[in-house]
This record gives structure tokens, sequence and C-alpha cells, in this order.
């Protein structure tokens, strides 16, 4: 790839066993989703790719290079990757912005989120410890926490270098090799984890990146034998696809699936601070966020004054191309694809038809690109579609409650447990809501209120397995126990 975008669409490659190299699959278009422009092509991988990348990886398992290595080595090499990325922040985002749509403002929180990743389990590398187990006189016991082997990492479109890097750094921290599958749609900004691998010293195989069509490559190193481990961030039905594969091969494997987050509003909540949480918590990224606030349940007391300050939320927003939103502002980007602009329109009518009203949005604006309205629904019911299925767009549907109990059992009633959060100023009705509510993770007072260090994964339909945190080193590494029998005194 080149340094600086030239005026025509450069080519990207796939990178295996420390080359860049073309794919048997030929190649797709990567286009702006905001002006439909083609940005680069990219080579995609087809099963024989998918073989060498695995055995490249497998190679380098054996070989015990990387495993091997002083775990404050390996930790430094991952820091590495990260500075790297950070070195190249301001091109990275625009390539990002380019074939995904976001604000280059947002582009950059995600670059920097990226390279926190590195940093993060670059310093966790040395920290990964077993234990002795006591046996009695005649015995010396110790666990071992050893890598997997080959770590297969299958990544969506809406924030592809972070979800790489946050599944990549914890792997390459406890000494496993890794194969990226990138997804169709955003598959470029993947080509900076590469060179960034390399510039940081990694050995050739620690790091393979393909991009593929997620039946067919996808499915090809899912059910890979060389494969020892799988991280998939996705839709549910691939998750069960994967999960399915996964289990053929006895493999462990950690889902991170979608959401249907709920925030509970009660009739004690800032509603004026509040509109910070709607401004990120369903506009970020145009809502294609998998913990997104998508549903807020308020106290039925405060319903209209939320419904009031939630339209003017929506209304202030500006959809505008991502690459011309540079600054931090007021901007919402498209949405990443055509056939996802399609979807959230669908979604949204099929609401109006089960009786809810629109408040702010509703509608695809007159202008190019994949661009949907900031919408706010009002009047939605649990027993509504859009608040059973993910939308993965600026959509908030506004649900009212009487009673705490309430709050929380319409909560709780989706088939998902990704995220949830409550907003009141009483501790204790935040705390006991927090223990009831059935998500991975709940905010309080602040929605996406964490970081890189607090565990991150879901319940339910959500997925299993966690990321971020020390939580995510015990997915990349498996326990072995070693006994000795000692000899008698002498
Ligand atoms: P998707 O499931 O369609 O695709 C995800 C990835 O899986 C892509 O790389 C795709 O090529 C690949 N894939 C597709 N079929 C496959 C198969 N049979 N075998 C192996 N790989 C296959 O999801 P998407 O549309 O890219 O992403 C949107 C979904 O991801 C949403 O549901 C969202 O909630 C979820 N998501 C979850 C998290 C999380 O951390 N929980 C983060 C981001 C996105």
């Amino acid at each position: 790839m080149p340094d600086s975008m030239p005026d025509h669409a450069p080519s990207f490659q796939n990178y295996i066993d420390g080359a860049f190299v073309g794919g048997g699959a030929g190649a797709i278009d990567v286009t702006d989703p905001a002006t439909g422009e083609v940005v680069g092509t990219q080579a995609l991988a087809d099963a024989r790719d998918v073989d060498r990348a695995v055995n490249a990886a497998a190679r380098l398992h054996r070989e015990r290079t990387l495993r091997d290595m002083r775990p404050i080595e390996r930790g430094r090499m991952v820091q590495a990757v990260g500075q790297y990325l950070t070195a190249h922040r301001e091109e990275i985002a625009r390539l990002l912005t380019l074939e995904q749509g976001k604000p280059i403002w947002e582009s950059l929180i995600e670059v920097d989120g990226a390279a926190r990743y590195f940093e993060y389990y670059g310093n966790q590398a040395a920290t990964v410890e077993g234990r002795s187990v006591p046996l009695g006189e005649g015995y010396f016991d110790w666990t071992e926490a050893e890598p997997y082997g080959v770590s297969a990492q299958v990544i969506p479109w809406n924030y592809p270098i972070e979800m790489t890097a946050r599944s990549l750094a914890p792997a390459l921290a406890t000494g496993n090799a890794c194969v990226v599958k990138s997804p169709e749609l955003t598959p470029l900004t993947a080509t900076w984890i590469a060179r960034a691998a390399e510039a940081a010293g990694l050995p050739a195989g620690a790091v393979n990146i393909i991009c593929g069509i997620g039946t067919e490559a996808g499915a090809a190193l899912c059910a890979h034998p060389g494969v020892n481990q799988i991280v998939f961030t996705g839709s549910v039905p691939t998750g069960i696809a994967i999960a399915t594969a996964a289990a053929q091969n006895i493999v462990p494997c950690v889902l991170e699936l979608g959401g249907k987050s709920a925030a509970i509003v009660h009739d004690d909540a800032d509603l004026a601070a509040f509109e910070n949480d709607i401004r990120w918590g369903i506009y970020f990224n145009a809502g294609q966020v998998c913990s997104a606030m998508s549903r807020v349940i308020v106290h039925e007391s405060r319903v209209d004054e939320l419904i009031g300050r939630a339209e003017s939320v929506a209304r202030g927003l500006q959809m505008r191309p991502g690459i011309e939103c540079e600054e931090f502002g007021p901007t919402m980007g498209s949405l990443v694809s055509d056939g996802q602009r399609e979807r959230v329109a669908g979604m949204v009518d099929a609401a109006r038809g089960e009786g809810a009203s629109v408040v702010s949005g509703g509608y695809v604006p007159n202008k190019t690109g994949a661009f949907y309205a900031p919408t706010v629904l009002a009047g939605v019911t649990p027993d509504m579609a859009i608040a059973n299925e993910e939308v993965f767009g600026p959509v908030l549907s506004i649900l009212t409650f009487r009673g705490d109990a309430e709050a929380i059992e319409i909560a709780n009633a989706t088939p998902y447990g990704l995220a949830a959060g409550v907003f009141t100023g009483d501790l204790d009705r935040a705390t006991r809501a927090a223990r009831r509510l059935r998500a991975g993770q709940v905010y309080v007072n602040e929605w996406y209120a964490g970081g890189v260090e607090t565990p991150f994964g879901g319940y339910g339909k959500s997925g299993y397995g966690r990321e971020k945190g020390r939580e995510a080193l015990w997915n990349y590494v498996q326990t072995k126990n070693i006994a000795i029998k000692l000899a008698g005194p002498t």
C-alpha cells in the first residue's frame, strides 16, 4: 500500500507469513459509503490462502519463537504495534473514514482506541502467572498459562481497526500466533496493522491478515483443523455458524455478538446531562455499535421532557460525509452501506406500522450516500419488533415505566444481554438495579463508562467470553498443571 492515497484507487493486499500477497479469490472494490466512489481494491483470500495463513501461524507456534520470548520483551513488541498506529493516526483515520463513513474525529478516536489495546496488553504480558499447588512433602506442583497456538479472529465492519486490536493485542501478548479475517466492507485499514506488526519486529507468521467472503474464507478459517482458538465479533447467526465450526474441532471460542441495550431513566435523573448520553449512546458511529443505547426506558413522569431533549439532540446533528468532519462537533457520518441504510429504514417503517410515533428523523435524506436521519421513536412498547431487534443504526426507541421492577423487567425482556444503564441520583436504587439487570456491563449515569481496562461481553444471545480488561487474557491461554514426585529425603 502506498504511503499516502494517490489519485487512482490503490490496491490492498493480504498479509501472510510476513509478506503482502494477492488473493486466490480475486479482489473487491471497497467504496466510500458517503459518495459511492471506490476507495481501493482489496485482495480476497480463498481456502488455499487461509490454509497458508494458518500453516504460517502454526509453524511459528511450533518453532516457539513468540511463546519462549521473555514476556516483557514480547510485551514491548505488542506496545510497539500501538506506537506505530499512533505515529500514523491521521493517515489511518482518513482511510477508515473513507471506507466506513464515520467522521474523521470519530476515526481518530477509534485509532487511538486501537493503539490503547496494544499499550494495555503489552503491559500485561509479564503478568500472566501460574500458581504453585501444595500437594504435601513428596511433590512439587505448579501451573503454567500456555498460549493456545493459532488464534483465528473474525472482525466486523463497524470498528474494524479497534476490534482487530481488541483481540490481536491480548493474543500476541500471551504468545499466540494469529490469523485475522477482516470484514469485506471495511478491510483496508487492517493493512496498517500488518505494517505495524512488521515495524514492531514481530516474527513472520505471528500476524496474518486476510480479507475474504465470510461464508467462504471466514468459514474455511473457522473450520480449519490447524486453528486452536476462535474469537468472533459480529451478528448472532454468524456466531452460531462459528460456534458450530468450533465445536466440530473442539476448540474454544469467544463470541461478541449484538445487543438491544436499554438505559433506565428514573424520575430523579439529570436529563440535561442525559442529552450527552443520547448523543454518544445512539448517534456515535451512526448507531452502528453493538452496545449502543438503542432503548431508553423512562419514568412516565419525565417522558415528555425526555422526548423533547432527545428530539433536540437528534435535530442538532448534521449528516455529512465523514471526510469533511475533521473537528469534533455535532456531525454524523453515513451508514456503512446502502444495504445497512435499507435495513434501518425498513425497521423504522415497520415500527411506524406497529404504532410507534416518529419524533425526529425517520427518513432517508435527499442526498448522495448511505445517510439515514438521526431518529427518535416515542410510544414504543415492549412487544414491538423495534424494542426487541437490533437496528444497528441511529434509531432511539423510547419506552415508559411506572415502577422500578417494571423497568428492570422491560430492560431484561430481550434475548440479548450486552449492556444496560441506570440513570438516577439514588445510588442505592442504581446498585439494586445493576445487580438485577441481565447484561455483561451496567453503566450508571454515563453510557459507555469504562475503558480498555474493564471486562466486556454479553449475557444471553449477546455471546460468551469476555474481551477487554484482565479477563480477556484468559481467553488466550490454557492451564497446564505440572506435578513432580520428589525423591525421598537424602
Ligand atoms: P456479520 O456476522 O455479518 O459479519 C462479521 C464477520 O463475520 C465478517 O468478517 C464476515 O465476513 C464474517 N462471516 C460471515 N459469515 C461467516 C461464516 N459463516 N463463518 C465465518 N465468518 C463469517 O456481522 P457484521 O454485519 O459485520 O457486524 C454487525 C454485527 O456485529 C452486529 O450484530 C453487532 O452487534 C455485532 N458486533 C458486536 C460487537 C461486540 O463486541 N459484541 C462489536 C461489533 C459488532
